[in-house]
């Protein structure tokens, strides 16, 4: 049942891996205006313990308690954190039980498994926002605003790159949990590209790799994209758990580029590079905390009976690129992609500012990178 406007979404924050402990837990302190975490559910009883004690909370669950903790009476919305491929079955078993879902990227691992969580969420009426963090930035949107208003001319094409070195036995490098470079960083680059060109890939093509390192045995280590706009648009991206870190992108138009390096952390200050007429002007965005934002949002959604923006409809349009993808890299040609009926992207009128988190002391997780 939605919520009357004046109170607080209570949220059960669901696997308590890296990004739950770093920054969606610590998140709540800062929005607190429309939002409350109430419950954790983990499948380590260290973690459950430590992290209730830290965010003085009574209720925990392990996964074979997740219904209760969905019936409970006192979780009105889940953050879904764990691996990829257990991202449809949580977010489906909440909004059954009319939970409202904020499931983290990438929304699931195919294109089936995103349709099913769409409906279960329309069935139970209940608001589905997939945590797309960029979609609250200052510097991105900023890019968006400046290619909008003409003064790069026509864009006309974009370029990234998104890598790290992954750390061996990580979720990202298993196949059955929903790894692999486009599920994890090629999706950021594609969601980018659709953000900055305000439209939708029609045609995919990729080139997959990997050396002999035992952390690409059943993963790409890398994957080189085309994606082909409306327009003879073209956006160009690699993303590799093999190399050091980079997150940029750039989008050329004609008269003029803007780059972000980097682009897609929420671990440093962004960087926007506008180019004009051979003149580059450079401003710098100071560290935020990213997760705050999304939390203030979707609560505000849930409050006000708003459909959010990322929907389901916008993990669903990046997860069919990706299949798209890989599956190009497959069969060694390209495939064509059905475009998503996006109506609302995002804008600057979604930028929300919190201060960066304090570091938090881990309790047994790790970064995904080395
Ligand atoms: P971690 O591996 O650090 O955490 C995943 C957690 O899922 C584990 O700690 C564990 O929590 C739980 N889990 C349940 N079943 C399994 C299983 N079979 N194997 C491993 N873990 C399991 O991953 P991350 O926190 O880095 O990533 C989690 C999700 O968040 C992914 O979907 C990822 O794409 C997304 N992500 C988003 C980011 C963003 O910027 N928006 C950044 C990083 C990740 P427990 O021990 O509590 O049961």
């Amino acid at each position: 049942m939605l919520k009357k406007s004046g109170q607080k979404v209570r949220y059960a924050v669901v696997g308590l891996g890296h990004i739950a402990q770093v920054a969606v837990l610590p998140a709540f302190a800062h929005a607190t205006r429309n939002s409350t975490l109430t419950a954790l559910v983990s499948g380590n009883r260290t973690k459950l313990t430590e992290l209730a004690r830290r965010y003085r909370l009574q209720d925990v669950y392990s996964y074979d308690e997740y219904e209760d903790c969905l019936k409970s009476g006192k979780v009105d919305a889940v953050y879904i954190a764990l691996p990829n491929n257990m991202h449809a079955d949580y977010s489906i078993r909440a909004a059954q039980a009319g939970i409202h879902v904020l499931v983290e990227k990438p929304m699931a691992v195919t294109e089936k498994e995103c349709l099913a969580m769409i409906r279960a969420a329309q069935r139970h009426r209940v608001k589905l926002m997939v945590a797309y963090r960029l979609h609250f930035e200052e510097a991105n949107l900023k890019a968006v605003a400046l290619i909008k208003s003409g003064k790069l001319g026509q864009p006309r094409f974009f370029t990234s790159a998104f890598s790290l070195q992954v750390r061996p036995g990580n979720i990202r490098t298993k196949a059955n949990l929903g790894g692999g470079t486009l599920y994890d960083l090629g999706i950021y680059c594609i969601n980018a590209a659709r953000y900055l060109f305000q439209d939708e890939p029609r045609e995919a093509l990729a080139y997959s790799a990997a050396r002999d390192d035992p952390r690409f045995k059943n993963i790409d280590e890398m994957t080189a994209a085309v994606l082909g706009f409306s327009g003879d648009r073209l956006a160009t991206f690699t993303s590799s758990f093999g190399a050091a870190d980079v997150s940029s992108y750039e989008v050329v138009g004609t008269k003029g580029s803007v780059r972000l390096d980097p682009a897609y952390e929420y671990a440093f200050p962004l960087k926007l590079h506008l180019t004009i007429d051979g003149k580059t002007r450079t401003q710098n965005f100071s560290k935020r905390d990213q997760f705050a934002p999304e939390l203030l949002y979707f609560s505000d959604c849930i409050l006000k009976n708003r459909e959010p923006e990322p929907s389901g409809l916008e993990g669903l349009a990046d997860v069919r690129t990706i299949e798209a993808l890989y599956r190009s890299g497959r069969i060694g040609r390209s495939v064509k992609i059905r475009p998503v009926a996006i109506k609302k992207r995002p804008s600057l009128k979604q930028e929300r500012r919190r201060p960066p988190v304090a570091k938090a002391v881990l309790v047994q997780a790790k970064s995904g990178s080395v």
